[in-house]
């Protein structure tokens, strides 16, 4: 350094020290009297104070990152779903006591501020969370990283539930300032839109370099987050891009005096980072998206070439020293995007871009559903990215003519190949242009990553077959065992030591344990703690009062057929019935009592969706004001699943529900984060929880239903929901009831039309077929929990054999297997 007498406060870390640092920002950087200061001005104090120890280690990590000349990995995902950051940064320093006396001495009570965080969800599910995970196992492993995605003004809706039915709000995260970003306004590209393509002449034809003229432009301005890594110096940043005009205004329709105009087309660009998952039912809300998509793609190459291009003068090592990852389709478009740029910015031939472009992406794929396959209408990405669907059609071109060179002219085997599909409206095939231009394509179970290779990409798996590997799912510990669960972690420090918040797999010393007395009796008090937390949460927040002694059977996660929420409230109502046959007979009634949560948000256009929460809440509705259910059967929807409540609900859960039709769920994270916090499963044999068997052993877990082949060869044989029906007396009466409107008094028909969805209209996830194994099932699950002794142990086998299941062991097989990165060295 040659500044001359730069210096600077290193923040200290005991109490004294925090409260003057605290003090410090209330004053100068919050600006508020702390006799005037509220709750929330605490907080940003607070935050900024913590922010300020993260900040040392991530100067030194990216100063270490560039002298090491280390390759970097650039994670991109439409989502983040991050949740809360002030109690994980706390973690992550270290400071939680520290912190807490601190605030205690002001008369902040920090447990009451940390749940005054808006969650940051910028995100919708699985998918957005697992790259939360990564971030945090990336930094915490030293892997020299960067995830890119969009800084949503608005992230995903808030639920609430009026006269039982989902409303969506907006969650407007921002409001009161976010203390953890830091904005850097110099940092900024400019992404264009539109316009039209010039092709330059040359001896590269038609493959060559092109002009893209007459565009419309948005600027994308970085905003960075610190990812710190957990007993490690090491941090990471997440770099989100927000959207700017590039003029301020419109400053001829200003000079006419036409104010409003002016100021029209500058909100209209800034709309592309407004809002997370605009209404995709709309033509105008998918063009959104695209460029959303576009945007984020465009801005972060352009980024992370600048940052290459400041070591290093030709392209020739950029595979050294870059990975590129796509968490699913959404980032496709930076394929292309690089390509564009090496070609016609910086004048590379096809072949030689085409090379390190293939060498620097790799690509996981999350879904088999067809429907959830993005593809993109020619016409569209003709009309806002020209020059992105040119380079398409000559990757397309030049792979097919490869094909045909190898395979002869099969014209079969080219339409299946092509990256664009050319039945009907012509679409170009995101999930193809992925597997086309990465060297590694993964899925994120085993099972996954096998009927991916056998059912959308089988043609290219005989092609590639190096390219497809297995990276199954995990999930951070930190978050989903340290933070969201303090009596149980307390424990496991009592009896492992602190380790296993680095290496999971230390979990497996509490197998011994299982069959110690005083360890299950510890263990099913820190249960009765969670479970004492979640029953107030639904008591103050529903009114609703909850036995703990109940089972907590648990189904929480976004609401979607293939997920099955209906099969569990078809379980629930035929529990219903049978409490009511008992007591009408005036026997004893010999039924385990339990509470059934629910949770999870619809796609606001996904009818069907809805209908199944509605339905939720009547059953609820119905069944918890019936005495004669009393305290045997109780039902709750939680309203707006999210991080924050999932840390809560997971903890307390006996009983983990992951029932999906097998073959349709890829993974799930879900499943791991409950049986991590001590839940057994009962599950199908479906995504992870194939290889959750076979890490706790068949005998702890509770598998039923139809299997993947089993499924496939049902639907073959011509499926006949309705002879299930006719021939099941229990499921008939169920079904009976939803129609009939037993749970809609009001309006009998409401539920029309789920019954016929089932009974009449096919039955697509096979619900009926898999009831009867589900509800034998649920009465094994009984049985085990009238024998406490039987379900702790079990349990503990549980938490025992999750060590796998850890995001660190997850990234630690992308960084050797498919990026093959080394660690930064901090001194
Ligand atoms: C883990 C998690 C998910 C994913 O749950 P699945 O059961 O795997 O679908 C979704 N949302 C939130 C908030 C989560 O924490």
């Amino acid at each position: 350094m040659t500044i001359k007498d730069f210096a600077y406060d290193h923040p200290d870390r005991d109490v004294a020290a925090f409260k003057r640092a605290v003090a410090n920002k209330l004053i100068y950087a919050v600006g508020k009297d702390p006799v005037a200061a509220s709750q929330d001005d605490w907080l940003h104090a607070t935050a900024l104070a913590v922010r300020d120890q993260l900040v040392e280690r991530w100067m030194a990590t990216t100063r270490a990152n560039y002298a090491q000349d280390l390759k970097r990995v650039y994670y991109l995902s439409m989502e983040f779903l991050i949740g809360r950051t002030f109690t994980n940064a706390l973690l992550a320093v270290d400071l939680h006591d520290t912190v807490r006396e601190a605030l205690a001495d002001f008369g902040v009570d920090m447990a009451a501020l940390s749940e005054r965080e808006p969650d940051a969800a910028l995100g919708n599910g699985g998918l957005g969370r697992l790259a939360a995970c990564f971030l945090d196992s990336m930094a915490t492993l030293g892997v020299p990283g960067m995830g890119y995605g969009i800084r949503y003004e608005y992230g995903m809706f808030r639920q609430r539930i009026v006269d039982g039915q989902q409303v969506e709000t907006p969650d407007y995260w921002l409001t009161r300032g976010n203390p953890w970003e830091f904005q850097r306004p110099e940092v900024n590209y400019r992404v264009r839109f539109g316009g039209h393509v010039q092709r330059r002449e040359g001896k590269n034809a038609p493959y060559g370099a092109a002009d893209w003229v007459d565009t419309h432009d948005v600027l994308a301005v970085a905003y960075d987050t610190i990812i710190p890594g957990y007993g490690t110096q090491a941090t990471n940043t997440l770099r989100l891009w927000s959207a700017r005009a590039t003029e301020e205004i419109d400053l001829s329709a200003f000079n006419r005096g036409n104010y409003m105009a002016a100021v029209e087309s500058k909100n209209h660009s800034e709309n592309v980072s407004r809002v997370l998952y605009p209404d995709d039912s709309t033509p105008s809300g998918r063009e959104l998206r695209l460029h959303q998509e576009y945007f984020f793609c465009s801005a972060s190459v352009q980024d992370l070439l600048r940052r290459y291009l400041r070591n290093h003068k030709s392209f020739d090592h950029l595979a050294d020293k870059v990975s590129i990852h796509l968490n699913d389709t959404h980032p496709v478009l930076a394929v292309p995007e690089l390509m564009r740029l090496l070609l016609d910015e910086h004048g590379l031939a096809w072949d030689v871009a085409w090379a390190h472009t293939q060498k620097v992406f790799s690509y996981t794929n999350h879904t088999l559903m067809h429907e959830a396959l993005e593809t993109w209408p020619v016409e569209m990405l003709g009309r806002i990215l020209p020059r992105h669907l040119q380079i398409i059609y000559d990757m397309n071109a030049k792979f097919l003519a490869a094909v045909t060179q190898k395979a002869g002219n099969d014209v079969e085997l080219l339409r299946r190949l092509s990256l664009v599909d050319e039945a009907g409206e012509r679409r170009v095939r995101m999930a193809y242009v992925a597997v086309l231009a990465s060297h590694s394509i993964n899925g994120v179970s085993g099972l996954h990553s096998e009927l991916m290779k056998q059912s959308i990409f089988a043609d290219f798996a005989k092609i590639f077959p190096e390219r497809f590997n297995n990276k199954t799912n995990g999930v951070t510990p930190r978050r989903w065992l340290a933070q969201a669960n303090p009596p149980l972690a307390s424990l496991l420090d009592q009896r492992l030591g602190k380790g296993w918040r680095r290496d999971l797999s230390q979990l497996e010393a509490l197998r011994p344990m299982a069959a110690q007395p005083a360890f299950a009796r510890a263990f099913r008090h820190a249960k009765r703690e969670n479970k004492l937390r979640l029953a107030n949460w639904v008591e103050q927040h529903m009114g609703l009062v909850l036995d703990t002694d109940a089972m907590f059977d648990v189904q929480v996660k976004r609401i979607h057929e293939y997920k099955r929420q209906l099969l569990n409230v078809l379980h629930v109502i035929t529990r219903y019935h049978r409490i009511l046959d008992a007591q009408a007979a005036g026997g004893p009634i010999d039924i385990v009592p339990r509470v059934v949560v629910f949770a999870g948000k619809a796609a606001s256009a996904y009818q069907m969706a809805k209908l199944v929460i509605r339905l939720i809440n009547d059953v609820a509705n119905t069944i918890n004001n019936d005495s004669r259910a009393g305290k045997l059967l109780k039902v709750v929807f939680l309203p707006n699943y999210s991080v924050s409540l999932a840390e809560v609900i997971m903890p307390a859960a006996d009983l983990s529900e992951q029932i999906s039709t097998a073959g349709t769920e890829a993974s799930g994270t879900g499943n791991m984060k409950f049986a991590l916090n001590g839940a057994l499963t009962i599950g199908t044999l479906d995504g992870a929880n194939v290889e959750m068997r076979d890490n706790v052993g068949a005998e702890n877990i509770f598998i039923f239903g139809n299997t993947t082949p089993e499924v496939a060869d049902i639907r073959a044989h011509g499926y006949q929901p309705r002879d299930i029906y006719e021939e099941n007396a229990e499921l008939k009466r169920v079904l009976d009831a939803i129609r009939d409107g037993a749970f809609s008094a009001g309006e009998p028909s409401r539920y029309q039309g789920i019954y016929d969805a089932l009974v009449n209209w096919g039955d697509h996830y096979l619900l009926l077929a898999d009831y009867a194994s589900y509800v034998e099932k649920q009465a094994e699950v009984d049985a085990l929990y009238r024998d406490p002794d039987a379900w702790t142990h079990m349990a503990i086998l549980n938490v025992a054999g999750m060590g796998a299941f850890s995001s660190d062991r997850t990234i630690a097989q992308y960084a050797h297997e498919i990026w093959h990165t080394r660690p930064v060295v901090l001194g």
